[in-house]
């Protein structure tokens, strides 16, 4: 049983990682920032402990982080899976709203690793995972800002499993193609069927598909496993 931690669990994907890990038998602490009636509904749900987080402050990652390590006693498994995304030309976008999207989605991965990281190298063992994206990858029109930070968090962690590993921590990011979650709800239906012609399994992905992914590398099964970008995209992104 691992004690982990899921920063941003309160929806989509990262609360079906919740319902996913602790179904497993671990202990989870997992954070929100707006949803708190989502995050107490799967408090009560899960047996999960929800904490307060945002992640753009990184006072604010470090002091969930401390709530998260006083609940479990320590932390095995970080998940970095908070983030947010927009949609506007590069020329449009609000300098202000560019800073949201670069704090909220890559500078808070490196708060919440900075603050989980040390004890996991004392006790030479651990596992972090980010969430990247396949727009990370390819990059996306419109998605400048989010193609981004996605891409930083994908460089951020294949240098982090060279720097963590001889501590014996494997960093490992699984990068979504399109997931069915409020995160595309603006996205007019034209477009998912686009997306959905080009997927070569012909369909969008469930959360649980990318939770699941999660678990994998969480476990003993993906010992030997490190710096890698686990796609689960439907063979969208190759
Ligand atoms: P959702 O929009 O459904 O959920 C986003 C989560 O991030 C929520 O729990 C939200 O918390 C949290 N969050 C947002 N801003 C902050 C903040 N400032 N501080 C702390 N937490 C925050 O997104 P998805 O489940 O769809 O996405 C999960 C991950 O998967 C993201 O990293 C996303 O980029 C990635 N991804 C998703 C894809 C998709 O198609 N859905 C495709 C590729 C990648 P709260 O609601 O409490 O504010």
């Amino acid at each position: 049983m691992s004690k982990v931690l899921i920063i941003g669990g309160s929806r989509g994907i990262g609360a079906e990682a919740v319902r996913q890990f602790r179904k497993a038998g671990h202990d989870v602490v997992f954070t929100y920032h707006r949803s708190e009636l989502d995050a107490d509904a799967l408090r009560q749900e899960t047996g999960a402990t929800p904490v307060r987080c945002d992640v753009k402050y990184s006072d604010s990652v470090r002091i969930a982080v401390e709530k998260a390590v006083s609940v479990l006693g320590q932390i095995d498994v970080l998940i970095c899976n908070a983030a947010i995304a927009d949609f506007n030309l590069i020329n449009e976008i609000e300098e202000s709203r560019w800073e949201e999207i670069i704090d909220t989605d890559l500078n808070g991965v490196f708060y919440c690793i900075r603050y989980v990281l040390p004890s996991m190298i004392s006790r030479k063992d651990g596992c972090i995972i980010t969430v990247g994206s396949m727009w990370g990858q390819v990059g996306a029109s419109c998605e400048v800002a989010y193609s981004a930070a996605k891409a930083g968090v994908i460089g951020l962690t294949k240098a982090l499993a060279k720097e963590a590993g001889p501590s014996g921590v494997r960093v490992n990011c699984v990068s979504p193609g399109m997931i069915d979650t409020e995160m595309n709800a603006s996205v007019d239906e034209t477009a998912v069927e686009a997306i959905k012609e080009e997927t070569p399994l012909c369909r969008t992905g469930d959360p649980t598909e990318v939770a699941k992914a999660m678990l994998f590398l969480a476990s003993d099964d993906a010992s030997f496993i490190t710096g890698q970008v686990i796609a689960v995209n439907g063979g969208l992104v190759i």
